[in-house]
Formats: C-alpha cells, sequence, structure tokens
C-alpha cells in the first residue's frame, strides 16, 4: 500500500465542536476547598464556587441525599459553568444528570415521566461483580473455610469458591483426583485452566487457619505472571438506575439507551427493580451512588412538577438537586402566584441557596482570554480591550459570541490576530439586546402584534 504523503496529511482538518462551557473542567478549588483566581478555567465568582465545592463534597462523601441546591442571579453570571464544574470535580462514577426546565414540555411523555427518568440518571448504583476471568484462561478459586474444607477433604468433598458457578460442585473431587487426596489442604488456592480443565495447585495463601479468618473467605487470589499470589481486585460497574430500567423494560430494550427513545416506562418495572436494587445492597452486592440532577431554567416547571420535586426528594435513594434560575418575583407556573424566582415557598423553603454575582471588567476580561484559548483564537492587546468593553456595555454571552465571529472577518481579510476593526466589523454586523430593543422602540409601529405602552396610554 502507498505510504500516506505529508501533503495529504496536511488536507486532514480536524473538525471538533467547541461548546459554550468547555474550557470549564473543575471548580478550581484548592485541597482546602478555597477558590485559586484562576483555574480550571473558572473566574471568580469566588463565594459561589466554594459553596458548589462543599456541595461536591457532600456528593463525593456518599452520605447524603435529598438535599436540594439553588443557584440564583443575573443571566450570564455562570450558574450553569458553575454546575459543570460541579459535575467535572465529581468525576466519572458519580452520575451528573442535566435538563432545562422547559425540555419537559417538550417530550414525548408526561412531565412527572420525564422527572422520574431524570432522578434516576442521577442515582447510580455500584454493583460487585466477582466473576471474571483472569490471565489468560486461567480462573482462580479457593477452598472455603478451612474448617469446612478440613471436614470435606476426609469425606472427599470440598468446598469451593469459584468464579464459575457450573463448577462449584465438581471441582473439589476433580482437584482432589488430580492432586491425590494427601496433597489437597485447607486453605490451599488452585488455578484452573478454562481451555483444558487442567488443575494446578498456586500455593498456600495462609499458613493458619487464624490467618484465613482475618482474611474472610471472600478474599481472593490471583495468579500474576511472576507466579506470586495477589490478592484479587474486585471488578465494580456503575449504572445508572434509569440505565437498569431501559435494558429491563421490554418495549425498548437496551438499544433505547443509545437512541435516547426510551418513551415511558411503567411503574412494575421500576417497582421490580427498585426490589431486587435493595436485595443487592442487603447481600453486600452494591451501593447506591447519589449523584446530582442539574435542573436549569427552574422558574419554567409547573406547580405539579414543583410538588413532584417536593415528594421525590423523600426518597432515601434521591440525588442532589441542583436548580439555577435567573428570574426574580415572578409568577409560578401554572398559577396565578408570584414568588421569588417563580418558586414556591415550600419548596424554596428546602433550598440551599448560592447566590452569583455580577462579574468585574477584570474577571470579564479573564473569562474572554480563557475563551480565545479555548477556539485558538489569537487577538492583539487593542482588540481584546475593546471586547472586554463591549462585555461590561452589553453582555458577558455577547462578547464571547463576537469572538468566533471577529477570528473569521480576521480569516476573510487573511490576517492572522484578530485586531480592532474585526471586532467593530462583527460589533457593526451582529446586535446585542441594548441595541436590537432600541430599534425596536424606534420602529415599534411597523411590527405586528406590537403592544408597547405608547406614551399617550400610560397618561390614561
Ligand atoms: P443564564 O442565567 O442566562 O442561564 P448563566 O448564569 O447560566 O446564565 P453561563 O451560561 O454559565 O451563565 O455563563 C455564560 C458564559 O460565560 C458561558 O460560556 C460560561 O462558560 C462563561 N462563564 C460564566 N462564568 C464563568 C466563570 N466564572 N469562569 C469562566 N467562565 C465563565
Amino acid at each position: 500500500m502507498a505510504e500516506l504523503k505529508l501533503s495529504e496529511t496536511r488536507d486532514l482538518t480536524r473538525i471538533e465542536r467547541i461548546g459554550a462551557h468547555s474550557h470549564i473542567r473543575g471548580l478550581g478549588l484548592d485541597s482546602t476547598l478555597e477558590p485559586r483566581s484562576v483555574s480550571e478555567g473558572m473566574v471568580g465568582q469566588a463565594s459561589a464556587r466554594k459553596a458548589a465545592g462543599v456541595i461536591v463534597q457532600m456528593v463525593k462523601a456518599g452520605k447524603i441525599a435529598g438535599r436540594a441546591v439553588l443557584l440564583a442571579g443575573h443571566p450570564g453570571t455562570g450558574k450553569t459553568a458553575i454546575a459543570m464544574g460541579m459535575a467535572k470535580s465529581l468525576g466519572l462514577e458519580t452520575p451528573f444528570a442535566m435538563l432545562a426546565g422547559s425540555e419537559l414540555f417538550s417530550l414525548e411523555m408526561s412531565k412527572t415521566e420525564a422527572l422520574t427518568q431524570a432522578f434516576r440518571k442521577a442515582i447510580g448504583v455500584r454493583i460487585k461483580e466477582e466473576t471474571e476471568v483472569i490471565e489468560g484462561e486461567v480462573v482462580e478459586i479457593q477452598i472455603d473455610r478451612p474448617a469446612s474444607a478440613g471436614v470435606a477433604s476426609k469425606t472427599g468433598k470440598l468446598t469451593l469458591k469459584t468464579t464459575e458457578m457450573e463448577t462449584v460442585y465438581d471441582l473439589g473431587a476433580k482437584m482432589i483426583e488430580a492432586l491425590g487426596k494427601d496433597k489437597v489442604q485447607s486453605g490451599d488456592v488452585i488455578a484452573i485452566d478454562k481451555a483444558s480443565g487442567k488443575i494446578t495447585k498456586l500455593g498456600r495463601s495462609f499458613s493458619r487457619s487464624r490467618d484465613y479468618d482475618a482474611m474472610g473467605p471472600q478474599t481472593k487470589f490471583v495468579q500474576c505472571p511472576d507466579g506470586e499470589l495477589q490478592k484479587r481486585k474486585e471488578v465494580v460497574h456503575c449504572v445508572t438506575l434509569h440505565e437498569i430500567d431501559v435494558i429491563n423494560s421490554r418495549t425498548q430494550g437496551f438499544l433505547a439507551l443509545f437512541t435516547g427513545d426510551t418513551g415511558e416506562i411503567r411503574t412494575e418495572v421500576r417497582e421490580q427493580i427498585d426490589t431486587k436494587v435493595a436485595e443487592w445492597r442487603e447481600e453486600g452486592k452494591a451501593e447506591i451512588v447519589p449523584g446530582v440532577l442539574f435542573i436549569d431554567e427552574v422558574h419554567m416547571l409547573d406547580i405539579e412538577c414543583f410538588s413532584f420535586l417536593n415528594r421525590a426528594l423523600e426518597n432515601e435513594m434521591a440525588p442532589i438537586l441542583v436548580v439555577a434560575t435567573n428570574r426574580g418575583i415572578t409568577t409560578i407556573r401554572g398559577t396565578n402566584y408570584k414568588s421569588p424566582h417563580g418558586i414556591p415557598i415550600d419548596f424554596l423553603d428546602r433550598l440551599l441557596i448560592i447566590s452569583t454575582q455580577p462579574y468585574t471588567e477584570e474577571e470579564i476580561q479573564k473569562i474572554l482570554d480563557i475563551r480565545c484559548q479555548e477556539e485558538d483564537v489569537e487577538m492583539s492587546e487593542d482588540a481584546r480591550v475593546l471586547l472586554t468593553k463591549i462585555g461590561v456595555d452589553t453582555s458577558l454571552r455577547y462578547a464571547i459570541h463576537l469572538i468566533t465571529s471577529a477570528a473569521l472577518a480576521c480569516q476573510k481579510r487573511k490576517g492572522k490576530v484578530v485586531e480592532m476593526e474585526d471586532i467593530s466589523r462583527v460589533y457593526e454586523l451582529f446586535w446585542d439586546v441594548k441595541r436590537s430593543t432600541q430599534y425596536l422602540m424606534e420602529y415599534q409601529s411597523q411590527y405586528m402584534f406590537n403592544e408597547v405602552p405608547t406614551a399617550e396610554a400610560d397618561e390614561d
């Protein structure tokens, strides 16, 4: 086959989408939970980040469930960014589910079903698996408690723990047959080759039964390449309750996990799964890992959803619920009542509130710098200052949006570094909310269904 030439490889372009929060890699806290000024993509918002860090610690400790946190603050003050930072600091093993309040009303399922699914996506089940084939084809087995093994060896039967259940019953006999009755002692560790069925004595893992008792009958050993016996690590799988639901829901099957098209899951299926998981927990085979459910735009939920949340949080397996809103005092959806953030008072009372503050000019500049790096955009000092000024006068989000478009303008004029002219160009092309509103006010009469009150109407 012809070798791939350099010129050809150059034609390959890296295509990568950069999300709004792709620069966030954590909460940027040190080991004492103090926020570093700029770290892991995070800038400023010190007390909110610290508070979020405390919540993360609580989740990691895994001891608490059913707490709820509200991130409240002006638009663009980093509420979603902080939630993403929490997700990153929790690591992959802790489930983190995210949805926007408005999504509940657009799915092809009832609101409460969508919320139930979201809750169960945020509850992990750590299942300990002891059946694993190790080191090629060798399957390790271990003689059970010395007392029973000792007694049993006299009668030619041994109680064995094995990784393959079907071989449990006859391995004892096979072992004695292969090695001779007098060669088998309590506490021996043997291996069986899966392909040939050959049994080998790996050695004695412990000399006295007291040692064995201290290790417990579940202790297992693997043979390492150098022949050493080593304590075997447990294999642990982490799945969410939602994944178990989908796999066991006959109408959907596990493929629905990939398409996301899970539909409604029957209550009986969930009840059976809860019972099974409870059994596993009692047998020490599984643990519940309460994760985090993040609901953005929580003011979009209606009164029924809030009452569902109130109840769901009482469940002993409930995850930590983090909600965010940028609303002030507003109507609770589905009622005529107003309430802070559009959240009913009884639910609000459950929440630990973390408030986010508007950014200073310096913080805006640092966030914009981080975004430029993230988007691989080089910008001159003047252009950075201008963009920061635009960010202060309009909004951080608008300024962030201008980075990519300014880079395109720069590319078009075959420049390498984004200059002030590129920023000005895109500033003229794309309007921010303030200019757009001003335009609307001036030309309101030319729009349909215009409802902006006129001066005369105000006087009436
Ligand atoms: P809204 O109320 O409108 O939903 P929000 O408070 O959730 O806004 P974000 O979406 O988190 O705001 O922030 C807007 C943009 O600014 C995002 O790209 C976000 O990653 C970035 N950003 C916000 N705060 C910070 C921060 N402290 N450090 C780094 N980036 C930030």
